[in-house]
Order: C-alpha cells, then sequence, then structure tokens
C-alpha cells in the first residue's frame, strides 16, 4: 500500500482524529491548513486574504453527518456564513458538502436544507459551490445540483479529473451551463473507476481545462475555476486563455488557505482572479489527512513538530 493510499484510509477513520486532538503539537500544525475552530476564525483570515486582493471561499469543516440534527447545524452555520459575508462586504463564497448537510440520510433532508443555504446565497447575490466528494456520491450529487440549477443560478458544483467518467459529466454540465470548479480529486478510490497514474490525472485535467473553455461552453455560459496548486497547469492555463483571448471574468484559479501562497502575487499580477479557500471547525481530521496525503513531505513537517520542543 502507498503512503499516499495509507493516509487516505487513515482519513476515514475519525477515532484516530479524536486523539490527535489531543495533542496541542498537532493542533498547531493543522494551523497551517485550518483558520481555527469558529467562524469568527475564518473570518478573520478572510479578512485579511480579501485584503490583499483575494478572493475568498469558506468550508465548515464536517462529512457524513449522521442525525438530520447534526445536517440541520450545518445548515445553520452556512446561513450564519452567508449573512456575516454580506454584512462584512466581502468577496466569499461558502463552499459545502453535501454529506454535511445529510445526503446519506436521504435526499429530501439534504434537499431541504441546501435550498435554504441557496435562497439565503441567493438573496445575498452570492455563490454557493458544492463541493465533490467521494465516488460514492458523485451520481447523486450531480442529479441533485441538475436539479436545483435552473432555479437556483448562484448554485456551483465540482468535477475531479481523476475520475474517468468526469469527460462525460462535463458535457451535461456544459449543457446546463454550469459554474464549475475543477480540481484533480482527493480520495482513495479504485483504478476501475479514477486513474491511479499521476501522470494521466494531469492529462486529463488539461482535457477538461481545453473543453470548459471551448467557445461553445463559454457561449453557454459556463464558468470555471481552475482549482489547482500545479504551477505546469496554471502555466497552461495562462497559455490557453491568452491564445484563445479569454476574457479574465470568464475564469478564476482556486487555492486551498496554506498552500502555495507564494503564487498569489504572481496570478493576481497577470490580471487573475484568485480564490483562497479557507477552512475551519472541529471536524478538521478527514481535511487535514487528505492534506497530507496529497504531500507525504508534510507528514515529516508533521513529525518533526511532534519532536522538537516548542
Ligand atoms: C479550492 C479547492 C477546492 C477543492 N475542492 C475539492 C473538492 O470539492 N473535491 C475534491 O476531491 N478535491 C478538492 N480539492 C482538492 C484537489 O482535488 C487536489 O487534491 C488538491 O488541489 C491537490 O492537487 P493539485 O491540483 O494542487 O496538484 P498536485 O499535483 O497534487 O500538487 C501540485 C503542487 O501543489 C503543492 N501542493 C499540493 N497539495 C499540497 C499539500 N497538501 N500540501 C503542500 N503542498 C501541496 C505542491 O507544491 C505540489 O507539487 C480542492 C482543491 C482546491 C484548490
Amino acid at each position: 500500500m502507498s503512503l499516499r493510499a495509507l493516509l487516505l484510509a487513515l482519513s476515514t477513520r475519525p477515532r484516530i482524529g479524536q486523539a490527535m486532538d489531543r495533542v496541542a503539537l498537532t493542533r498547531r500544525f493543522v494551523r497551517r491548513f485550518v483558520a481555527g475552530t469558529t467562524p469568527e476564525d475564518a473570518f478573520a483570515v478572510l479578512t485579511s486574504v480579501c485584503a490583499r486582493g483575494l478572493s475568498g471561499a469558506v468550508t465548515y469543516l464536517g462529512e457524513n453527518v449522521h442525525t438530520p440534527d447534526e445536517a440541520a447545524r450545518a445548515r445553520d452555520v452556512y446561513l450564519h456564513l452567508l449573512d456575516e459575508i454580506a454584512r462584512r462586504r466581502l468577496p466569499v463564497v461558502p463552499s459545502l458538502k453535501l454529506t454535511h448537510l445529510g445526503l446519506d440520510l436521504g435526499e429530501a433532508t439534504c434537499l431541504d436544507n441546501l435550498t435554504k443555504v441557496l435562497e439565503r446565497g441567493a438573496s445575498n447575490d452570492t455563490l454557493v459551490w458544492i463541493d465533490m466528494e467521494s465516488s460514492a456520491g458523485t451520481d447523486r450529487t450531480l442529479d441533485l445540483y441538475a436539479r436545483v440549477r435552473p432555479t437556483f443560478p448562484n448554485a456551483a458544483c465540482v468535477v475531479q479529473a481523476y475520475l474517468r467518467r468526469t469527460e462525460r459529466d462535463v458535457e451535461r454540465l456544459i449543457d446546463l451551463g454550469a459554474t464549475i470548479r475543477l480540481c484533480k480529486g482527493a480520495y482513495q478510490e479504485p483504478p476501475g473507476i479514477a486513474y491511479p497514474d499521476k501522470r494521466d490525472v494531469d492529462r486529463a485535467y488539461e482535457r477538461l481545462m481545453d473543453r470548459l473553455l471551448a467557445p461553445d461552453a463559454l457561449a453557454r455560459g459556463v464558468y470555471t475555476g481552475f482549482a489547482t496548486h500545479d504551477e505546469r497547469l496554471l502555466a497552461r492555463l495562462r497559455g490557453v486563455t491568452q491564445e484563445r483571448r479569454i476574457a479574465r471574468e470568464r475564469f478564476e484559479v482556486q487555492m486551498l488557505y496554506g498552500i502555495r501562497p507564494d503564487l498569489h502575487e504572481r496570478l493576481l499580477g497577470q490580471g487573475l482572479t484568485v480564490r483562497v479557500l479557507v477552512p475551519f471547525g472541529e471536524d478538521w481530521y478527514g481535511y487535514f489527512m487528505r492534506r497530507l496525503a496529497e504531500r507525504p513531505a508534510n507528514l515529516t513537517f508533521l513529525l518533526e513538530t511532534l519532536v522538537r520542543p516548542s
């Protein structure tokens, strides 16, 4: 088993997270990727992000809730975030997971919660980005998206380049004139479902980039957030958009808080919209382990933090 696969397998074991949470130094290391535990912690980071000319996205960490009450609590946090975004007049959008809003408890529960969040977003003229989780939920997530999108043009979705199915899904989303985030994909998936080789994932990302920026997709109103820290793909995005003379208002770059902040200035200098996604919440374990799995070198930093006196 590769280290990436091991870390991703561990990411689905919340009990390990509870044990890690008791080690204060782990929490300090987690702060590199997670703004803190409260909305105030997130807004402190988002305010400084936006002051630098960047746009923001905010995620209340959590997934796969077990009861309707937990799902309702997550919904209420997103409603509060939307109110605060409007009150503070920040260029920030929420980015949420459907399993946090109760997808595993039944579509009706999730749809009800999602609708309330989308209504609040629409009243504030704010997009609501719906994250993509493991392939167990891809169909349900895209079906729900297709259902709400005609009523809520402020609903945005995510596709993952590592899934073999994504090129088909993207055609469906282009027909909807969707607002889309293109990412590589962060979960452990079997090779029949996702490309196991990173080079194939990168090639798929390039093909999808081309498709999402094709004239017919743009004519249908497609807007894409290219979510990556991969300098080669970002250079390619610049090349393609310059060559095709695609206006900078038709796409954006998205990055995660704590990863490659050194690229922000350069991308802003190119006149691009750069959105930084800032997560917060107590339930940081799954998110954090996926960040470790993306770059196992992070594990070395974590271990150094644990053995070095502060
Ligand atoms: C805004 C945003 C939203 C996302 N939403 C989703 C989603 O809804 N569903 C989903 O499955 N995935 C999501 N992802 C995660 C994504 O799928 C990838 O796992 C992640 O972005 C790493 O891939 P990469 O494109 O940066 O390329 P990589 O090839 O993994 O990395 C390129 C370079 O970026 C840097 N880097 C990347 N990751 C890290 C890290 N963890 N720590 C330190 N440096 C790193 C390194 O310098 C690396 O060489 C999202 C990513 C972003 C940026």
